[in-house]
């Protein structure tokens, strides 16, 4: 998936720790500490998640580790520098931003994200693309989590950088995230690889709801019987951030025991609401909804429980619930 060996990989890590060292000592980091404590982080957790600041200007990486040409190169290969395409000039991509660096499986800085200290838009920049780094593949606080603890039975899927770090914060060390974009197919096997439970828990908003879904339909292709995907739905307008930090963690550990969703149950709760079982065309529907995604289920034992459950709630048989659609005959 990514090169052993690349050029990029120290320069990403000496990129690090210069963020790190300018959260520590740079004349304009008050507003970076005043932010994250703003958030309610400790140093402790700053360190464990090797958070940074890129301090205002455009040239700080790029006088501190921009040597010659040819690391200048290497430094725009790994999105760190951006070249303007008109005058050949560079200069450094994060500037007055919180950053968060993103680590491969082994501990490898692969990318960065950065975010604004306060209501500027974009709120957060990634890096992009590059030769280490796979935006659809990684997952934020993977390698913290374990390295936390190696024997991790449950992670919790989150959008974003600040929730897996506020839960960090509060004691739950087992989350990772998608960074903004949907959770994959590659995501949930690596995951499932690691552990038999996730517990997916994204923003009380429309986008999270999305995500969601999105979620459950990476997650079917990979339910073998014994692994178990659920969903916690926090409140409207919250995100795990912000709900763990208002309610602390033995409340937001009561909302995981009391409130979370097994994948089945969300599976035909969300369906039933675009298809209403309560008719005939409802139930018609549903099936048509429904049957088709259960198919996909590789866990014979969990795939024959929904089909029975879809006839359940239909009256159809399970097998003629499940039928996949014939092809339509061709027309004279
Ligand atoms: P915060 O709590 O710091 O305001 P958040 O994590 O709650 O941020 P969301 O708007 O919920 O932010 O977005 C979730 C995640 O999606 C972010 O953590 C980030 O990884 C990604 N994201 C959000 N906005 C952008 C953006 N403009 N560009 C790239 N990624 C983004
Ligand atoms: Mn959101
Ligand atoms: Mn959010
Ligand atoms: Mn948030």
């Amino acid at each position: 998936r990514q090169p052993v060996d690349s050029p990029l990989y120290p320069l990403l890590e000496a990129s690090a720790e210069y963020f790190r060292q300018a959260l520590k000592q740079h004349p304009a980091r008050r507003a970076a500490v005043d932010y994250l404590k703003g958030r309610g982080l400790t140093g402790v957790i700053a360190r464990d998640f090797g958070l940074g600041f890129a301090p205002p200007g455009w040239d700080n990486l790029l006088k501190h580790l921009g040597g010659d040409s040819l690391q200048q190169k290497a430094m725009i290969d790994a999105g760190l520098l951006i070249e303007n395409a008109e005058n050949g000039k560079r200069y450094d991509r994060f500037r007055d931003r919180i950053m968060f660096p993103i680590r491969d499986s082994r501990g490898r800085v692969i990318a960065f994200g950065g975010r604004v200290l306060g209501d500027d838009k974009p709120k957060y920049l990634n890096s992009p693309e590059t030769p280490v780094f796979h935006k659809g593949q990684e997952l934020y606080g993977l390698y913290e989590a374990r390295k936390y603890n190696r024997d991790l039975d449950e992670v919790l899927v989150v959008e974003g950088y600040m929730d897996v770090i506020a839960l960090a914060q509060q004691g739950l060390r087992n989350a990772v995230a998608t960074l903004g974009t949907a959770t994959s197919e590659e995501h949930i096997k690596r995951l499932f690889r690691l552990v038999p439970n996730i517990l997916f828990c994204f923003d009380g908003d429309m986008a999270g709801r999305k995500a969601a879904w999105r979620a459950l339909e990476a997650t079917l292709p990979n339910l073998q019987d014994g692994k178990r995907a659920r969903f916690l739905f926090v409140p409207e307008g919250e995100d795990p951030d912000s709900l763990v930090r208002a309610e602390g963690e033995d409340a937001f550990r009561a909302r995981m025991l009391q409130q979370a969703q097994p994948l089945a149950d969300y599976f035909f709760q969300q369906l039933s609401e675009e298809a209403d079982p309560r008719s005939l065309e409802g139930k018609a529907h549903l099936a048509t909804l429904a049957a088709p995604l259960i198919e996909k289920i590789p866990g014979a034992n969990l795939r024959a429980l929904m089909r029975r459950r879809l006839g359940e709630l239909t009256g159809l048989s399970g097998e003629a619930a499940s039928e996949p659609a014939s092809p339509r005959p061709p027309q004279p």
